[in-house]
Parts: structure tokens; C-alpha cells; sequence
């Protein structure tokens, strides 16, 4: 009997406790919790983009691999990542591959053919996309093609074999390189070691397809094109006829492919002009970097920070009537983001992020923005660093760095993955957040935006909504860099019941919803449902 009270003075204890907690937990229950949620399957993903190289070292040799990736599947998706984009595998000649010697084989730096069939299936266990880079502008100055093309002008064969692969000429010009011991000029718009491929043969074309269907084959769900603009350099019109080529090439493999390019313009209207092609996806220059809308919306002097995204968002829902935005701050081309908003512009570095991931479309994340890696050096190189997931000796850490530069501590400013991921005021936990929300309202993505002009109240604020399939979340988003706000919403135009989530760029902040009043600490945003 004695021990039967214990038990129960135990568990009426243990009741008590869970009461207590339960209520405590009333007020921030909003905050950061993540529920089970279905994730949608379809094209509309949380990208991640992986230089190889530089991820994960799986077997010690110092340099990142693809069985480096497979093992670190789960944190990727543990940040809410549901495709990753590989920058490119193939044998290469350059430290960064985008000079291809060998589209069907893996580069031995990164591994084999079996790693990465290993790569797709793990992905694809995990509900993960991968798609890969397909360079095919221009190969590298040592890919069998073109040393075979020069060998026989060489010879004096100018018709034989690969001649009709790349831009020969006799008179150069700019962009030209000379083809040693002949009259010949080879066009190599980037450098002399890429020379540009000749996209009007139809063997090259036959080859691309090849390409294309080799790894759509092995289970790959889609491409980024590299260097669209550069097909034919800076003719549009061609360049989006090749496009159209290509995808309808592509569908034809694999009819739900998704293919997202690079068109490096800086205009909405001229980054929109390349989804006539009828690809998916093309980068949205506008938004990315320092000199990008989202940053322009940042700026400390701004007074209407509100009022200037509401009008992108609008700008953006009007110009790009077709395909997947696909928006983004930074890539292995660009500056770093903590490196173009300010180093130690911590709350900033996150709320950019949280901005982009309310855009429509696939958002894309460099690897190593979730830890606020900064790129202080201007060389490309100095962009593409070890990621650091814990200190600097520890296993698995990436030793040989792009061009054995010696890297500083100034690149690894926040820490590594390892303590931002037990910080709940970390970059990586903001980031991860930041894609459970658009993760758990699939309208965030999908939906067609509605905005609403709230700035006779306060051009701090941003007000808008997403509709898809019938279902409306309302997203209003503070973007001031210091002072909270209080405005009442229009319930009834409106129309949300509650609040489902909110984030605060400092964790200790909350949002709070009061009947049709909302309180938004500086740099937040909440999803009204
Ligand atoms: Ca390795």
C-alpha cells in the first residue's frame, strides 16, 4: 500500500508538471515548433546548392566527395531542404569542373559512378530532388572533342571529325584564341581553356541529348543550365530558341524534368524574357546580392522598407505570368550574403533569408549561407570554402581548400554547424525555420499573390496574401530594422482565424495576434490562416 501512494503522489506529480508546462508553453507555442507535415511533391523545392568539393570529406584525402554528400543527407534535409542542386561532377579540368572533360564520367577527386548512383537513390529515399549541372556552352580546351578538332586542322582535315563541334575561324576576334600551329581561331568567350561549343551541329546537339538522357536515366530529376546568356553570346532570341530545343529534349526523356538556368541579367523583364523558352526555372538575378531588391529593401536609410517589398512582390507576381521563380541571395559566383549585408549584421544576414523563402518558386540556398559563412576576399576561389560543420581538426572536415589558399577564421564569423545548430539563435536554426514554414503552407510557394496597401498606417509593414488550391495564408512581414509595430489588420478582407506561425530574426522576440491586432517585433514575420 505504501508503495501504491508513492505511485500515485508520483503521477499525480508527473500530471501536474505536464499541466504546467503545457500552460507555460500557451504563449510561445508558435515559436519554432515543427509539427509532422506532409510535404508537397512536386517541382515547387527548397534547393540547396552543393559545391562538392568543398561540402564533406568522406574518406579523408582532404577534399569533399559524393559519398561526403549521401552521409550528410539527413542534415540537409533536417533544414527543411527538399532538392539539391549538385554544381557539376563530371571529370573536370579546373578545381571547380565547370570545364568538363567527360560528361558521362565522375570526376575521381569527387568519386565514382556508383557514388552517385548511391547519391540519387539515398536522395530519393528522403523525398529529396537532385539535379545537376549541365555545361554545355562550352567544354574544357582538354575534352577529347577538341583536341581531336585541332589535331586534324592541324592536319589540314577542317571537315573531319568534331571540326563542326566549336566556333573555328580564320579571322579571330574578340573572345577568339588561336589554334597553336594553325591559321585557325577557336571562339572561348570565358577563357582560352573553355572554348564554346558550336550549338548549331547537330552532332553537338545529338551529344547533348545523349548527356541529358545518361543522366536522366540514372534517376536525376532535372538540370541547371549553366552560362544560358553565353549560348550565343548576349542574343537573347537564340539563346531562348536553344532553350526551347533543350527542354522539349529533355521532357521528352523525362516528362516532369525540372530544369532551372542560369540567365545572369539584372533585369525582372530580361530574366523573364528566357521563360519563353518554356523551362521551369531561371535564377532571379534581380532579387540576389548587394546591389539585388531584397538588400535595396534592407538598407538601414530606407523608410519605407514595407511599402518597397510589398511593390517587389506585386512587380514579381505581374512579371512572371509563367513558370518557377526561382529566387536567391547568393551563389559560388557572388559574394557571400553576411559579406554584402554587413558581417556583423546578424539579424539582417537572417530576416534576408526570410524574405526570400516568402517568395513563389524554389528558393535556392548556397551551402554555407545557413552558418553566415562570409567570403572577405574578392577572388572566386575565396567564395567556394571548406563548409565548417565542426572545429577546425575535427573528422571530416574539408583540408584542401579551392587553390590551397589558406583560409582564415574570418570566413567562419558565426561558428560552425555544429554549435549554430544548438543555438536556437543561430543562423542554420532561422534558416531551418524559415523552410518549415514554407514547407508547411505549400501556398507560400504555389500560391498567386494578392497584396494590400497598408501604408497609410505604417510603410514598415508588408501585407500580403497567397492563394492556392482554395486555401489563402495571409503573410505580414515587419521590415523595419529597429522599432516593433502595432496595426490593426482588415479582418474582414482578410479573412484569417488565426495565427499559424511567426519568426523573429532574434529569437527571444514574438509576434503577437490580439482579435484583429498584430504586434510585430522589428524584422519578423507571421502566416495568418
Ligand atoms: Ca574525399
Amino acid at each position: 500500500m505504501k508503495n501504491m501512494k508513492k505511485i500515485m503522489v508520483l503521477l499525480l506529480a508527473f500530471v501536474f508538471i505536464v499541466i504546467v508546462s503545457s500552460c507555460s508553453n500557451n504563449n510561445t507555442s508558435l515559436k519554432r515548433k515543427y509539427d509532422d507535415i506532409t510535404i508537397t511533391n512536386d517541382k515547387y523545392r527548397n534547393y540547396y546548392e552543393i559545391f562538392v568539393r568543398s561540402f564533406y570529406d568522406s574518406d579523408g584525402d582532404g577534399i569533399g566527395d559524393l559519398k561526403g554528400v549521401t552521409e550528410k543527407l539527413d542534415y540537409v534535409k533536417d533544414l527543411g531542404f527538399n532538392g539539391i542542386w549538385l554544381m557539376p561532377v563530371n571529370k573536370g579540368t579546373s578545381y571547380h569542373k565547370y570545364d568538363v572533360e567527360d560528361y558521362y564520367g565522375i570526376d575521381k577527386d569527387f568519386g565514382t559512378l556508383a557514388d552517385m548512383e548511391e547519391l540519387i537513390t539515398k536522395c530519393h529515399e528522403k523525398g529529396i530532388n537532385i539535379i545537376m549541372d549541365l555545361v554545355v556552352n562550352h567544354t574544357s580546351n582538354r575534352h577529347p572533342w577538341f583536341v581531336t578538332a585541332c589535331n586534324n586542322l592541324k592536319a589540314g582535315k577542317t571537315t573531319a571529325e568534331y571540326t563542326d563541334f566549336y566556333n573555328f575561324n580564320t579571322t579571330g576576334g574578340n573572345g577568339y584564341s588561336s589554334v597553336q600551329g594553325t591559321k585557325y581561331h577557336y571562339e572561348c568567350q570565358f577563357w582560352s581553356g573553355m572554348p564554346d561549343l558550336n550549338l548549331d551541329s547537330q552532332n553537338v546537339k545529338n551529344e547533348i541529348k545523349n548527356i541529358m538522357k545518361f543522366w536522366l536515366d540514372k534517376g536525376v530529376d532535372g538540370f541547371r543550365l549553366d552560362a544560358c546568356t553565353s549560348y550565343y553570346t548576349n542574343m537573347t532570341t537564340q539563346n531562348v530558341q536553344f532553350l526551347k530545343w533543350l527542354y522539349n529534349e529533355a521532357k521528352a526523356i523525362k516528362e516532369d524534368v525540372y530544369m532551372v538556368g542560369e540567365a545572369w541579367v539584372t533585369a525582372d523583364t530580361n530574366v523573364r524574357k528566357y521563360y519563353d523558352s518554356g523551362a521551369d526555372s531561371f535564377f532571379c538575378f534581380p532579387v540576389s546580392q548587394g546591389s539585388g531588391s531584397v538588400a535595396n529593401c534592407l538598407r538601414s536609410n530606407k523608410a519605407n522598407p514595407g511599402e518597397l517589398f510589398t511593390k517587389l512582390i506585386q512587380s514579381q507576381e505581374d512579371i512572371y505570368d509563367i513558370g518557377i521563380l526561382a529566387p536567391f541571395l547568393s551563389n559560388h559566383d557572388t559574394k557571400r550574403a553576411a559579406s554584402f549585408l554587413g558581417r556583423d549584421n546578424f539579424e539582417k544576414i537572417k530576416f534576408a533569408q526570410g524574405l526570400i523563402s516568402l517568395m513563389k518558386g524554389c528558393t535556392f540556398v548556397y551551402y554555407g549561407e545557413e552558418i553566415g559563412m562570409t567570403s572577405p576576399d574578392e577572388d572566386d576561389p575565396c567564395k567556394r570554402v571548406a563548409f565548417l560543420w565542426d572545429t577546425r581538426d575535427s573528422e571530416g572536415y574539408v583540408t584542401k581548400q579551392p587553390e590551397s589558399k589558406y583560409v582564415t577564421d574570418a570566413y567562419y564569423y558565426y561558428g560552425s554547424s555544429k554549435e549554430q545548430l544548438e543555438d536556437p539563435n543561430s543562423i542554420t536554426n532561422y534558416y531551418k525555420y524559415a523552410n518549415y514554414i514554407r514547407n508547411a503552407n505549400p501556398e507560400i510557394a504555389r500560391g498567386v499573390t494578392t497584396t494590400y496597401d497598408y501604408t497609410e498606417l505604417s510603410t514598415q509593414i508588408s501585407v500580403f496574401q497567397r492563394t492556392y488550391n482554395n486555401s489563402t495564408v495571409t503573410i505580414v512581414a515587419n521590415l523595419s530594422y529597429d522599432t516593433p509595430v502595432t496595426i490593426k489588420l482588415d479582418k474582414e478582407t482578410l479573412k484569417f482565424e488565426k495565427m499559424t506561425q511567426y519568426l523573429c530574426a532574434t529569437y527571444a522576440d514574438e509576434v503577437v495576434l490580439n482579435g484583429d491586432e498584430i504586434t510585430l517585433p522589428a524584422y519578423s514575420y507571421a502566416i495568418l490562416k
